[in-house]
């Protein structure tokens, strides 16, 4: 196939590398910063003007960048997705949006003739370097089979979770455990070396207990316990999808009483000066509250 990517950051390079190495004709364009296209290239990506010389060029065009916002953009506006979208065309968006944009977006394309799959993605970088995100894929069933393999470049469950816009939903469930998780194993991880306890110890016995959450693999090591805090998943696109979260459940007139605290630290810890730090700076400040840190020596913010 001919796939056409568009948003090489943190996640998206690292995704694009593996369409292009599993061997699609891959085109794609740069916002602001050419590098990450620059480098796509030098392993022989086309790297073309626009979002829509990228559509004209591609049979399947992927997207995933940091917001609703840069999708509307970049698929509904000036040279955008749309501007080269003729029937059998597929559009898959893996940005961590709301079902209502990607509904907007869907209803765009396939008045154009397109299809549309909405398949957010789970795993951070690391899976994403590895190719083995888990994506959450709505849509057609068939179309989701037919794009499978190029799916499966990045990932290894590929899970079809509804109609389209039900991606955005489970994506949005996952990030609100995935904070909470966070931001509460900063908090007890405060008290236990406030009380005396050790981090590393507190790890490895957590680790095997029933406090465990998946949260400690992926940010203990190599960020909490050792004060760096490169991103990773800036804690700004973490906040923003809480609040997408907590505006879901305002609009639908639901209680988040938990979230709604969860989504409050990160925005004081964004206020703090972490908004491009990694994410689990957001319990770096939540044990700094308490004048507690659970590494040694200097903190580095990103
Ligand atoms: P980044 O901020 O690292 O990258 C965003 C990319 O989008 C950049 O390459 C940026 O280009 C590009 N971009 C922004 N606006 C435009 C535009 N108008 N036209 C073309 N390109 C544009 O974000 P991430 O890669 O971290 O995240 C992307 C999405 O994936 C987000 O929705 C995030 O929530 C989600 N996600 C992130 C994870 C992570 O661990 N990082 C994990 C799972 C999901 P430029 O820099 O040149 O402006």
């Amino acid at each position: 196939m001919n796939v056409g990517f568009i948003g090489l950051g943190a996640m998206g390079l690292p995704m694009a590398r593996r369409i292009v190495t599993a061997g699609h004709r891959t085109s794609t364009t740069f916002h602001r910063n050419r590098a990450p296209a620059d480098e796509l290239a030098s392993l022989g990506a086309a790297v073309l003007a626009t979002p829509a010389d990228v559509a004209r060029a591609s049979d399947l065009v992927i997207t995933i960048l940091p917001t609703d916002r840069e999708l509307k953009e970049v698929v509904l506006g000036a040279s955008g997705v749309l501007q080269g979208c003729s029937p059998g065309k597929v559009l898959i968006d893996m940005t961590t949006g709301t079902a209502v944009a990607m509904q907007e977006v869907a209803d765009a394309i396939e008045a154009a003739g397109g299809e549309v799959l909405d398949a957010p993605v789970s795993g951070g970088t690391p899976a994403a370097a590895q190719g083995t995100l888990t994506i959450m894929v709505g849509g057609d069933r068939s179309l989701l089979e037919r794009c499978r393999p190029v799916l499966e470049a990045m990932g290894t469950q590929i899970v079809h979770v509804g109609a389209v816009g039900q991606g955005k939903v489970v994506k949005m469930v996952n990030q609100v455990m995935a904070a909470a998780h966070l931001l509460v194993l900063g908090e007890a991880f405060a008290l236990g070396v406030r009380c005396g306890a050790d981090p590393h110890t507190l790890y490895e016995v957590v680790k095997s207990s029933s406090g465990y959450s998946r949260m400690m693999d992926l940010r203990l090591p190599g960020f909490l316990l050792e004060g760096r805090f490169e991103p990773g998943f800036r804690l700004d696109l973490m906040k923003k999808d809480v609040n997408l979260a907590l505006e879901s459940a305002r609009v639908l007139n639901m209680p988040m009483l938990m979230t709604a605290a969860v989504g409050q630290l990160l925005s004081a810890a964004s206020a703090s000066g972490r908004g491009d730090a990694d994410f689990s700076a957001a319990a770096h400040y939540v044990a700094s509250m308490a004048n507690v840190q659970l590494h040694e020596g200097p903190t580095r913010l990103g």
